[in-house]
């Protein structure tokens, strides 16, 4: 039998990216990645399976509606994985119009992109198609000292990034609801792990850490997340994709609420054990406190009950596990990061090779 060929959107990213591993690893599936490869894009996270005969690459933007046509038109996937998304929310803050562009203008063309090809399957292909929606807790707004996000619970975004989120899962809902496009979705909340661009906290603390340089903590670092492995996630988007009841959403979550102060805390500490002697200092004396980002939400935490109780999901990582490998990850590959850096992985996918 031949193999099912599943889009994955945004797959160059740290999300994106670590699905397509696993996806290539564990599943059955041909993979076409289609990503414009912005700045959060780096072919340099698929290395092991660039190769791969069932993994294929399409450089292309989502907003590109004559482009993203010709892609279901020429492949004929049986669902797509929507992850590309301007994703950072002090970029947001300093720039939104390209988080207005790509998060809901790129979803608005997808969606129809995918509602013309649905369209033209016969009966039983168009039954099986699934549209998956990836999103965030962001857009709930935020919680007080209790009280946890659950699928029901009224949409408050508050950043830019947050509400370019939150209106490209309206449009998903209202293309289920309206044109009967088979949707699944899912909302999840912050994800850490390996290749992660170092502009995220965890990757941002671990990286400065490594060189001497200040670790920077908004605020007072009170702020709270509620932090998921990425592998983790990546296995709850395929239990969904496969297994999700349609026009239904799962929350995605490990239950590990952390403040930001405690976060670095614990990133310093593995760092002091597991660095050689020589690269030893007390890290946590680099924390430096700066001023908090504006509309800063104070806690986000979801109630993943749902994926647990309907689908069976569990998280594998406990916060403590997730983020030792992560550490270790991070001081075993410095070049990866070091090409971020410095910008040569932007310079490699433009083929621009040594002249970097
Ligand atoms: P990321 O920023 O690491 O990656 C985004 C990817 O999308 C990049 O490869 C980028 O090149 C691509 N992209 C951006 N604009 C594009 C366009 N116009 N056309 C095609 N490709 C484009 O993001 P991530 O952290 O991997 O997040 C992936 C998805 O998961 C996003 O939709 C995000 O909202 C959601 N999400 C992220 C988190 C998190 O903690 N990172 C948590 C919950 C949900």
């Amino acid at each position: 039998m031949s193999r099912k060929t599943l889009f994955v959107t945004g797959g160059a990213g740290f999300i994106g990216s670590a699905l397509i591993r696993r996806l290539i690893e564990l599943s059955d599936y041909h993979i076409v990645n289609i990503d414009k490869l912005t700045y959060a894009g780096n072919l340099e996270s698929l290395l092991s399976v660039a190769d791969n005969a069932h993994y294929h690459f399409e450089q292309a933007d989502i907003c590109d509606a004559e482009t993203m046509a010709a892609l279901f038109t020429q492949y004929q996937p049986t669902a797509i994985m929507h992850l590309a998304a301007e994703s950072h929310v002090d970029r947001s803050i300093d720039g939104p119009a390209d988080f207005v562009q790509t998060n809901l203008v790129g979803t608005y063309v997808l969606l129809e992109a995918a509602r013309q090809y649905w369209k033209t399957l016969d009966k039983d292909a168009a039954a099986q198609f699934r549209f998956h929606h990836i999103s965030t807790d962001e857009v709930y707004g935020t919680l007080g000292e209790t009280g946890l996000f659950e699928e029901t619970t009224p949409y408050q975004p508050n950043s830019p990034y947050s509400a370019t989120k939150a209106g490209s899962d309206h449009l998903v809902r209202a293309w289920h609801h309206t044109y009967g496009l088979p949707v699944v979705m899912t909302n999840c909340s912050n994800n850490y792990g390996p290749y992660q661009f170092p502009e995220k906290l965890i990757p941002l603390i671990i990286n400065n850490a490594l060189v001497g340089k200040p670790l920077p903590v908004y605020g007072k670092g009170d702020n709270i997340r509620d932090w998921l492995y990425v592998d983790d996630h990546a296995d709850a988007l395929q239990l969904v994709l496969e297994q999700g009841k349609l026009g239904e959403s799962y929350n995605i979550g490990g239950f590990n609420e952390h403040t930001n102060l405690d976060v670095v805390h614990r990133v310093c500490d593995i760092l002091d054990e597991l660095l050689p002697e020589s690269e030893h200092c007390p890290h946590r004396d680099l924390i430096t406190f700066v001023t908090d980002r504006p509309g800063h939400d104070q806690r986000y935490a979801i109630d993943a009950s749902k994926i647990e109780r309907e689908l069976g999901w569990k998280p594998k990582e406990t916060f403590a596990s997730g983020l030792r490998k992560t550490v270790e990850w991070y001081i075993n590959n410095r070049e990866w990061n070091e090409r971020v850096m410095d910008g040569s992985y932007q310079q490699e996918r433009l083929g621009l090779g040594e002249q970097a």
